[in-house]
């Protein structure tokens, strides 16, 4: 049994180098040759802006640093109201250059681009995972996913959740109608074009458990937040938001 064990990771790591050496990795970002170990190239690496703390307990929208005590904080709009959802963590700052990624993953086929922004989404959630139950994607409406052909947010969820040895569905939530485009809305055009978007199916699944539900950017939080009610009207216990970018107003 060792024996074979053995000579399977030796023809591992041979066809890895073979692979390498064939096909060498390169930054998903801008093609450039890049190590083995390296996830992007260190141009691109220096163009991300990470969000780091202070960060505001709920929604982690960045606070100044001077106001940071080392406790948890909260931002003025979570001060004036709670959100739905119980905790949301992004990677970085929804910029210029995260939004090229992020476009990159979702209207290029470049699916592949799942593995970098894991990577980052591991770093990011570190505090939801322990808490976590069940990880789920905010949906697509299925017309939308059909011309699309597939879900952003479905594959990194499912891909996450592999990584931290969770349960995954994407059979919970869906949209009950086409949500027209939420980029040029104001916050409460937003909400009013959520208004009763989302519905939960197989409730079984999400009973008395703790939802982590992965999208692409957190906006103004209205889809998290729709999302979250509809999850916690039909038992969910708790809802954690985990994004790979988040807008801060400048
Ligand atoms: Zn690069
Ligand atoms: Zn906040």
């Amino acid at each position: 049994m060792e024996k074979t064990r053995d000579f399977k990771n030796i023809f591992k790591k041979l066809f890895k180098n073979i692979g390498n050496y064939l096909f060498p990795p390169q930054c998903p970002y801008c093609e450039k040759i890049i190590d083995s170990e390296q996830i992007l190239c260190d141009e691109c690496f220096h163009k991300i802006h990470f969000i780091h703390a202070p960060i505001c307990y709920w929604c982690s929208v960045p606070l100044p640093i001077e106001t940071d005590t080392g406790e948890k904080m909260l931002c003025p709009k979570c001060l004036s109201k709670r959100p739905f959802y119980d905790m949301a963590r992004s990677a970085f700052i929804y910029d210029h250059f995260s939004r090229l990624l992020i476009l990159k993953f979702k209207y290029y086929d470049r699916t592949d681009l799942r593995h970098v922004l894991v990577h980052y989404l591991l770093k990011a959630g570190v505090e939801l995972f322990d808490k976590t139950d069940v990880v789920i994607p905010v949906p697509m409406y299925w017309l939308r996913r059909l011309k699309r052909q597939y879900n952003q947010s479905a594959l990194l969820a499912e891909l996450l959740a592999h990584k931290i040895h969770k349960e995954y569905s994407d059979s919970v939530l869906y949209r009950t109608h086409h949500t027209e485009t939420q980029t040029h809305k104001t916050a409460k055009e937003r909400k009013q074009n959520l208004k009763d978007a989302f519905q939960v199916r197989n409730i079984n699944i999400i009973q008395g458990k703790h939802i982590l539900l992965i999208d692409d950017v957190l906006t103004t939080g209205a889809t998290a937040e729709a999302c979250a009610k509809a999850l916690k009207k039909n038992g969910a216990k708790a809802v954690y938001v985990l994004t790979i970018a988040r807008a801060v107003k400048s």
